[in-house]
């Protein structure tokens, strides 16, 4: 009994199959955004004043007047159907873990047995359809069920394409009939809003000529490519994204070759298919790479403002899945599909800029140092005080294999600055002479700085969140993650900030800003340095000296999601009009409910993977060594038997052991049993892995880690 289709998949991945070339050559840029309703369309396909209008709302933000939707409804059409759409849809981002969408042609009967094609102003800034089957968390009650679409216009339309034709998408926000959000753009798009007015806010107590904020946002996509013939055989990475069983390889990353190692020609010919399509969807894709993990990569586009970049991050994971596919590829997005080896997160590199300045660059000169410096100030104080809500941001039931759990980063957040940049700190808060004898005081705008070279820091991997040069890189989001979240927390919790400083300021008289500006910053410093670590994140000194410190220690989801049901956090974001206490309330159920199901569905098939697809092979292998013992017995031949005996135990007792454990879990899954669910299935996990090793290698029913890792 040889488990053929594991041996046909290998046998067929010896022969590579010739690589299709890609009809459009990348290096042609012309295509770049052509599937995008972007600036030069819209100059193209409207009018020019309502071009400006429409091309004025996408850069500024300014209101969009209503009365110009028709006009925009008709060009968009026209260009869609030039490109073969024959559908729009409004695309939205529901709190499931992706995106949704629903077609509608543009087909209308005209009445005389003919059609028209049509797309009306209203058909573009409203849909409306059932928002029942949508998470809610309670939001809703059934007989409430209708949900809303809106047109966000500062993110562009654009077309996906498919071999049999083209949709026009259109990204939209998606509320309740009470205007609730029911999405994770909503409260993006204002805590935008929030971020942009407690920057215009500071910049005027510094006096700087009034400027455009704009919120910054590049998301490194980590990601697993495995050939799809050993997929087909893994109903655990089907049903889960992560391979529940199989042993470690003798090889995995230790030898430390795969990262930024040559890519194989299959893979960068998939890489830059994936890219081709982004440039047409003007996602710029800038770097790929081999990860540290086998078969683990990566993509890193240029940032963009943050609202088109997470839209854009959306996109580009249902590219990388799509295009995979088309390689006999699948990508794997989950945050942990192989233990053993590194899982894959999102590192979402965050700034902000006011006109041509980036508030987080440190330049040269002591003027503008002094913002950066007010502002670094301001996320120090905004993070420390809320490191649960940016926790709570980034977990999920995948991520918990990552954060917490002896990858980096750590579960406990804290801010990575470098050398240079902490020494300013201890400096500023050595103003305060009786507070240090050791350091120079620091006199903000007063005395110059040095000027700071532009990677002043180190790079530090293990850090939750590193100040990398001229932005701040939060590295937990998971893989699979949007980053509408996080980033809606890290403004809200900046803004607050930022206004917190600027009241202060705002008392100073013109003749004592830099003085009380200076105190400001020194107890700021003071009060919120204790969430600046430099060193190494995953030892455990630094656990025990962030609980000596007060930091806060969310080690999984049903902890980490705690203090969205917090009051003071509840009324924070409803300060902030972000979210208010019912939408925050919301959430939680819907991010518990989901962490529940998840387990269970991990659990489930656990359960039945060891009892219907790899205890029959065991069993039939103990079967065997059974009756050849008792035939030895029969004829008293001894030569032989000291193996089959051994072997004979370790399988007996590894199917009793099996079959309890499986027992247990089903229990637990019965009560929902969540701590349970997990410690029964690692230790079947371990039975099973364990029991890998010594089963004829023929007969293993599931692709192992050396061939999914390592052939593709
Ligand atoms: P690293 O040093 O982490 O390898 P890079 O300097 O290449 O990375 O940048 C990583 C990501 O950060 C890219 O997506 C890049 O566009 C983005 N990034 C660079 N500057 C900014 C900024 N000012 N705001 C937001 N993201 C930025
Ligand atoms: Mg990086």
């Amino acid at each position: 009994m040889c488990n053929s289709n594991r041996f046909d998949a290998l046998v067929k991945i010896g022969d590579k199959p010739a690589l299709q070339k890609i009809e459009l050559s990348p290096a042609n840029i012309d295509f770049y955004g052509c599937d995008v309703f972007n600036e030069t369309a819209i100059r193209q396909y409207l009018s020019k004043g309502i071009a400006e209008q429409l091309i004025a709302t996408i850069n500024n933000g300014t209101p969009l007047d209503p009365t110009i939707a028709g006009d925009v409804a008709h060009a968009m059409k026209e260009w869609a159907i030039e490109r073969g759409a024959t559908h729009y849809t409004h695309w939205f981002q529901p709190l499931t873990s992706g995106t949704a969408e629903k077609h509608d042609s543009f087909l209308e009967p005209d009445g005389k047995s003919g059609a028209i094609m049509s797309f009306s102003g209203k058909n573009l800034v409203v849909g409306e359809s059932d928002a029942s089957s949508f998470p809610s968390g309670g939001i809703r009650s059934t007989f409430e069920a209708r949900g809303y679409t809106a047109w966000d216009p500062t993110s562009p339309a654009f077309i996906k394409r498919h071999p049999n034709g083209a949709t026009l998408c259109i990204p939209t926000a998606f509320c309740s009939y009470t205007g609730a959000a029911l999405d994770k753009k909503t409260p993006l798009l204002r805590s935008i809003q929030a971020l942009k007015a407690a920057v215009h806010r500071l910049m005027n107590c510094f006096s700087v000529e009034e400027a455009n904020v704009k919120v910054t946002l590049g998301a490194e996509q980590e990601y697993f490519l495995i050939d799809k013939k050993f997929y087909l055989q893994r109903p655990d990475l089907i049903q889960t994204g992560r391979t529940l069983f199989g042993a470690p390889p003798a090889k995995h990353q230790q030898l430390e070759d795969h990262y930024f190692g040559s890519i194989k020609p299959r893979i960068v010919s998939f890489m830059t298919e994936v890219e081709k399509e982004l440039w047409a969807l003007g996602i710029p894709a800038k770097t790929r790479h081999n990860e540290v993990a086998p078969a683990q990569f990566e993509l890193a586009p240029v940032f963009e403002e943050q609202n088109l970049s997470v839209d854009h991050n959306m996109l580009v994971m249902e590219v990388l899945r799509t295009v995979a596919e088309r390689y006999g590829l699948i990508c794997l997005l989950h945050e942990k599909p192989f233990v053993g080896v590194n899982g894959s997160g999102k590192h979402n590199n965050w700034s902000v800029s006011y006109g041509s300045r980036n508030l987080l660059d440190p330049g040269k000169d002591p003027e503008q140092n002094m913002i950066f410096l007010t502002v670094l100030a301001g996320i120090i104080r905004g993070v420390d005080l809320h490191a649960d809500l940016l926790r709570a941001a980034t977990c999920s039931v995948g991520n918990d294999h990552r954060l917490g759990a002896g990858e980096a980063p750590p579960a406990i957040i804290s801010i990575f600055l470098g050398d240079q940049f902490n020494e300013i700190v201890e400096r500023i808060v050595a103003g305060d002479r009786k507070a240090s004898k050791k350091l120079e005081p620091m006199r903000i705008g007063v005395d110059a700085l040095p000027p700071l070279p532009r990677d002043a820091t180190d790079r530090n991997r293990t850090s939750p969140f590193a100040f990398t040069s001229n932005k701040f890189e939060f590295r937990s989001p998971g893989s699979s993650q949007s980053c509408a979240n996080v980033n809606m927390m890290l403004n809200t919790i900046v803004a607050e900030s930022l206004d917190y400083i600027s009241e202060k300021l705002e008392k100073a008289s013109p003749e004592a800003f830099n003085e009380h500006l200076q105190s400001v910053l020194r107890d700021i410093m003071k009060k919120h340095k204790r969430i600046i670590f430099n060193g190494n994140g995953y030892s455990d000194e630094w656990r025990k000296e962030a609980e000596k410190r007060g930091l806060p220690n969310f080690p999984n989801t049903l902890e980490a999601l705690k203090p969205l049901m917090d009051a003071n956090n509840q009324k924070f974001l409803d300060k902030y009009k972000v979210l208010s206490p019912l939408e925050m309330s919301s959430r939680y159920e819907v991010f518990l409910e989901d962490y529940y199901r998840r387990l269970r569905i991990e659990g489930e098939i656990a359960s039945e993977l060891a009892s219907s697809v790899i205890m029959p092979v065991i069993m039939s292998e103990y079967s065997a060594a059974i009756s050849a013992l008792s035939t030895a017995a029969s004829i008293k031949f001894k030569a032989g038997t000291k193996g089959i005996k051994n072997k004979a135990t370790l399988l007996g007792v590894g199917i009793d052991a099996i079959t309890d454990c499986c027992a247990v879990l089903d229990a637990a899954l019965s009560e929902m049993d969540a701590a349970e669910i997990k410690n029964q299935m690692a230790k079947l996990r371990e039975l099973v892995d364990s029991l890998e090793q010594i089963v004829d290698d023929q007969k293993w029913p599931l692709p192992k880690y050396r061939e999914m890792l390592f052939l593709y």
